[in-house]
């Protein structure tokens, strides 16, 4: 197992039944409050491609992709839930357990054939990742990569990706 593998698995902390009975939350709070373990996920985010724009999925993703936008020396674009971004948007909903979502990003966020790098902190079921490079396409940029700090397989996300160069830190 890498260092940093074993620094994140460390820093990871998981809460039973949240945020409903059942379920295994992955909090990665303690891990941003740590300023080595960040530090040490940033850089490995920002070297994974050569890219124009990092794009941060609301909420938890923001946190990890502003700093790796400026590492990278990339633009950073938010993909924000329904209703939150001010001017013009382009929207993608999808299916949830329960019910459904939609997120949203501007319609002009992109120069034409952007390359952009999809980041969040958890893959699970993958839902939100394929919605997500549905719009940024839309949005006229091109994918070349998403990146997650912590991949849960046994939710089969990765499956929903095909043709998605998927970098996960860790898979669990
Ligand atoms: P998916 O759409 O099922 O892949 O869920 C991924 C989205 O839900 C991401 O934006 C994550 O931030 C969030 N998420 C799902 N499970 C967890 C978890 O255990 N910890 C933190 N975030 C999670």
């Amino acid at each position: 197992m890498s260092e940093l593998t074993e620094l994140i698995l460390d820093r990871i902390r998981d809460v039973p039944d949240y945020p409903k009975p059942g379920v295994l939350f992955k909090d990665i709070t303690p891990l941003l409050a740590d300023p080595v373990a960040m530090a040490a996920v940033v850089d490995a985010l920002a070297g994974l491609s050569q890219v124009d724009k990092i794009v941060g999925i609301e909420a938890r993703g923001f946190i990890l992709a502003a700093p790796v936008a400026y590492r990278a020396a990339a633009g950073f674009v938010p993909v924000r839930k329904k209703g939150k971004l001010p001017a013009e948007t382009l929207k993608e909903s999808y299916d949830l357990e329960y019910g459904s979502a939609t997120i949203e990003v501007h319609r002009d966020a992109f120069t034409p054939g952007d390359r952009v790098l999809i980041v969040d902190d958890v893959l699970a079921t993958g839902g939100t990742a394929k919605a997500t490079v549905e719009l940024v396409e839309r949005a006229g940029a091109e994918v070349v990569g998403i990146a997650v700090l912590m991949e849960l397989a046994f939710l089969k996300g990765r499956e929903r990706l095909p043709g998605v160069e998927l970098h996960s830190l860790v898979i669990v």
